[in-house]
């Protein structure tokens, strides 16, 4: 047994660590400059909804899309206003009917199942992979009817999800297949980016993701057909398509999912620090992980093998109860008691789990999404899809007993301050028996992500 150095903060000793962490600083010169440069042109969006030369945006909308494409060898990409109008724009551009069948996973941001909805697809919910915490193709096999279009894979916290199995079953039953990776720009899949190894996908330029616009995202593909959809959705498609084939109309009526100059020229910016951030994280988490690991009871995720890389968007760690000694709410709370206050998310050293299950919330509990009619579930066959509570068991388990995350692998932390993590952890555990006896447990999570980002002011 280690000596018992000092008492833990939760039971009235002096904390690991008062000062807060550092808060991460995205904006340099370089976006100041560019932003400037848009604001004296005058031109604040060249975007015009009809055919013709501004179609597809004005220049520094097409320079950022190529620089995405330069940078991880995509055909097309696509800006849009937020990736979560990129989401129903790749469920449209597939040719999405009213009553098809989606397969997606429950543990992600909502907008990874609801972007089906709005063109009448049905989410059907697919377990996760408890070591990847992605979709795992062999729960997809399960709930595969002759209903289901397409796979929706989200390559959840920066990690690539199994690709080679889910394109398999994909291509066996004729499925597409979008790739949400708002969490893992940059990510390789052995060797290949994740975003277009289906049919299409994206990333998220939300201000909480790696590098960001305010709000924005990017559609890739390397597809023309589904690039030129996307285009159409992006932008009033219905004042462009000629209609001389009737198959060009399906879907096309576009909405204004338009990216502005000045969050194109933020962007191209901010492309340019991606490979910097990438690698902060990974020498944070390496470093993290190597200190979590010899500790009772966790086991962070492992870094993928075989030419696939992890893009860190938050650190997933495994917590057993049992051989920590107590409850992973008694030990997140103990922890964080260990830590400066958290000054928002960013901030926060450790969170339970991550959110909800997407089934249990009221839109699928109720089946009651567009209109009051029930539309789209009522399209589908009576007691189908199970949204019931426990029917996506390894998702339930990471979100109320397993998971832990750790949001402090970022930029512009440093392995000081992940030892200050490390051990603020070592020393709960070092008294678990004690915090286990004297600190109430609770049946409510502590703080899911939500909660946390919640907090997000400065
Ligand atoms: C952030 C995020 C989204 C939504 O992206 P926005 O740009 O905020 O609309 C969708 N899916 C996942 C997995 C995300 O993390």
């Amino acid at each position: 047994m280690p000596t018992i150095s000092c008492k833990p903060a939760i039971l009235g000793g002096t904390p690991v660590r008062t000062r807060p962490f550092a808060p991460r600083v995205t904006m340099s010169q370089a976006e100041q400059q560019a932003v400037r440069e848009v604001l004296e042109s005058d031109v604040l969006s060249a975007f015009i909804g009809a055919s013709g030369k501004f179609f597809n945006g004005g220049r520094r909308v097409t320079d950022f899309e190529a620089i995405w494409c330069q940078r991880l060898g995509f055909k097309h990409a696509v800006s849009v206003n937020s990736w979560t109008s990129g989401l129903v724009t790749a469920v449209g551009a597939i040719g999405i009917e009213p009553g098809d069948e989606i397969i997606c996973p429950p543990y992600t941001m909502s907008a990874s199942a609801t972007c089906c909805l709005f063109y009448g697809g049905i989410p059907v919910f697919a377990d996760i992979d408890p070591e990847t915490f992605c979709i795992s193709a062999k729960s997809i096999a399960g709930r595969i009817t002759p209903r289901t279009k397409a796979i929706m894979v989200v390559h959840l916290f920066g990690h690539p999800a199994d690709m080679d199995e889910i394109m398999a079953l994909a291509r066996k039953h004729n499925l597409k297949v979008i790739e949400d990776a708002a969490q893992a720009p940059g990510v390789l899949y052995k060797g290949r980016p994740v975003g277009a190894i289906g049919d299409l996908g994206g990333f998220s330029l939300n201000f909480h993701k790696h590098i960001h616009t305010g709000e924005g995202g990017v559609i890739v593909t390397n597809d023309d057909d589904l690039a030129h959809r996307c285009r159409l959705i992006r932008n009033h498609g219905e004042n462009v398509v000629t209609g001389d084939d009737p198959a060009e109309l399906v879907n096309c009526i576009g909405n204004n999912y338009r990216l502005t100059e000045v969050q194109a020229a933020i962007g191209s910016a901010q492309m340019s620090k991606l490979d910097a951030c990438l690698s902060t994280r990974a020498g944070l988490a390496e470093h993290l992980r190597r200190r979590i690991d010899k500790l009772p009871g966790l086991r962070a995720q492992a870094h993928p093998a075989d030419g696939s890389t992890h893009a860190y968007y938050l650190l997933p760690v495994h917590f057993n109860a049992r051989q920590a000694g107590l409850s992973r709410h008694q030990f997140v709370k103990a922890v964080l008691a260990e830590l400066p206050k958290p000054e928002g998310f960013e901030g926060t050293a450790l969170t339970e789990g991550y959110v909800k299950p997407l089934y249990l919330s009221p839109v699928y509990q109720k089946r009651i999404a567009i209109g009051s009619k029930g539309f789209p579930f009522h399209l589908a066959p009576a007691g189908w899809p199970d949204y019931s509570a426990g029917s996506c068991p390894v998702t339930e388990h990471m979100y109320q007993n397993e998971l832990l995350l750790c949001p402090v692998v970022r930029e512009p932390l440093t392995t000081a301050d992940m030892d200050d993590v490390a051990s603020a952890m070592e020393r709960v555990l070092e008294h678990a028996a004690e915090i286990s006896r004297n600190v109430p447990d609770s049946a409510t999570l502590f703080t899911p992500v939500a909660a946390a980002m919640d907090t997000n002011v400065r």
